[in-house]
């Protein structure tokens, strides 16, 4: 039995999906405005340990990711630009040029990380007539208004409006002080917004209230709806987007359909660095690329991500990352010696897939990786059980599982001069003979048995 915390009922539960055997599930998405930065990337992350535990529990799963290439506007709440509308300022390009160029540098990322493809990517702009119907149908169940500036969803009419975040409407109202303009009240938010006369938008649409573009959250509905019948299993995406975004979402299907979007919504905590936001203003904003260009194995970044839970803060810190590298390097050291997967470890299976089922404690599974590498039984066993463990963990494990390290000849000869070096007390020949070492791809580390020879 899988339990999973689901934000809506705020406790954990026992899983179970709609159809037997089967799990459809709706991840938000990138907005393809700037590179995914790697707060963002733990986001994606836990969507896809999820996806692989419950795949690993023999259901099969529909993933859907949403690509928003439009409608995100820098504020939540309907204020601020369009963020495509920023970066096509910034960048001289078209919106659609911009989305496509962001949206193949995140595939890249998933790609690094070993985050599996969802099974579809739709993107909002490929969506707009369904989006445009799926306004129609809670315009016409009297859920929605129309002002100068745009057609809103009027939350005063969905009795449980704030009940994933648990807020109240009049508590919301009245601690916001904010400018809501002709908006009848704060939490009511646009499901189209008109272009107006003097814009720069190099995206909008006809549409029956007048030419515009979608709200931001009207994409998620209305392709969750297309992709996957509602309601379906499983919503996730980042603890920012409980109060507002999946709200929304929620109340928009509730107002189109009837029924309540996803039954499960589960949301990852923040990455944080420093204890702190991380921000592009603030200079702390790194992305898988970075990382990479900083001598970091993009899935060092993955076994970080495992060592902390999907719902506690996680501080990113360079020594941490590092740690995380070493480890799994050792780990990956270790299984080049193990022999061909044969047999298998059921007790520590067992002792892995408890940990996931309860609410993916993935440092327990790790920690249990350990005990595995540590057991006193024939390695064959071991490999048969890390490769089954590897298909959630995705730490590529089967790239060094039984594959001794081939040390060209070369770079023998150069670790044995070095050693003659270091007998000869010549220090200044041993650094320069470890670097021509490091040229090659390899590194020398001096140990009481003498000298072992590592990938760089
Ligand atoms: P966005 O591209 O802004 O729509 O964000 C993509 C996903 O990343 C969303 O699910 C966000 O909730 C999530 N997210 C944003 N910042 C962070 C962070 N620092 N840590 C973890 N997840 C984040
Ligand atoms: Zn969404």
């Amino acid at each position: 039995m899988i339990r999973l915390y689901n934000t809506l009922t705020r406790q954990k539960e026992d899983f179970s999906p709609i159809y037997e055997g089967k799990v459809g599930m709706y991840s938000c998405g990138p907005t393809v405005y700037w590179f995914a930065h790697i707060g963002n990337m733990r986001s994606f992350l836990f969507a896809d340990v999820l996806r692989r535990t419950l795949e690993l529990n023999g259901y099969e799963v529909k993933q859907v990711m949403n690509i928003t290439d439009v409608g995100h506007l820098t504020g939540d709440t309907d204020d601020g630009e369009d963020k495509m509308i920023v970066a096509m300022k910034r960048e001289g390009k078209t919106s659609y040029e911009i989305a496509e160029f962001y949206t193949r540098a995140f595939m890249k990322d998933l790609m690094a990380l070993n985050i599996k493809s969802a099974n579809l990517y739709p993107k909002a702009t490929d969506h707009i007539a369904e989006q445009i119907e799926m306004i129609q149908s809670i315009e016409k169940n009297g859920f929605a208004y129309k002002t100068t500036d745009g057609v809103y969803f009027d939350t005063s009419k969905l009795a449980d409006y704030g009940r994933l975040s648990g807020q109240k409407l009049e508590d919301k109202k009245s601690g916001a002080r904010v400018e809501i303009g002709e908006k009848q009240a704060a939490t009511d938010f646009a499901l189209w917004k008109f272009s107006g006369s003097e814009n720069d938008r190099d995206m909008e649409w006809e549409s029956p209230w007048g030419t515009g573009f979608p709200g931001w959250h009207i994409e998620c509905s209305a392709m969750s709806m297309k992709y996957l019948e509602v309601p379906f299993d499983i919503h996730t995406g980042g603890v920012d987007h409980i109060a507002v975004h999946h709200e929304n979402e929620i109340a928009q299907t509730m107002g189109a359909e009837g029924v309540l979007e996803a039954n499960t919504w589960m949301h990852n905590e923040f990455l944080t660095i420093d204890h702190g936001k991380m921000s592009k203003s603030l200079g702390n904003l790194f992305t898988v690329d970075q990382l990479e260009e900083k001598g970091f194995d993009p899935l060092a970044f993955r076994y970080f991500v495992l060592g902390g839970h999907y719902r506690s803060k996680l501080n990113f810190t360079f020594e941490a990352l590092e740690s995380a590298q070493n480890a799994l390097h050792k780990l990956q050291e270790i299984i080049r010696e193990w022999d061909a997967p044969e047999g298998q470890c059921a007790e520590l299976e067992d002792a892995f897939l408890e940990a996931l089922n309860d609410d993916l404690n993935t440092s327990q599974a790790l920690a249990v990786v350990w005990k595995l590498v540590d057991a006193d039984i024939e390695t064959s066993a071991k490999s048969r059980t890390l490769l089954w463990m590897d298909r959630v963990l995705g730490l590529r494990l089967d790239t060094f599982l039984g594959k001794p390290l081939l040390i060209p000849s070369n770079v023998q000869l150069l670790v044995n001069e070095r050693e003659q070096a270091r007998i000869d007390k010549n220090w200044d020949r041993s650094d320069v003979l470890r670097v021509q070492i490091q040229e090659q791809g390899f590194q020398v580390e001096d140990t009481e048995d003498g000298p072992v020879i590592k990938l760089l």
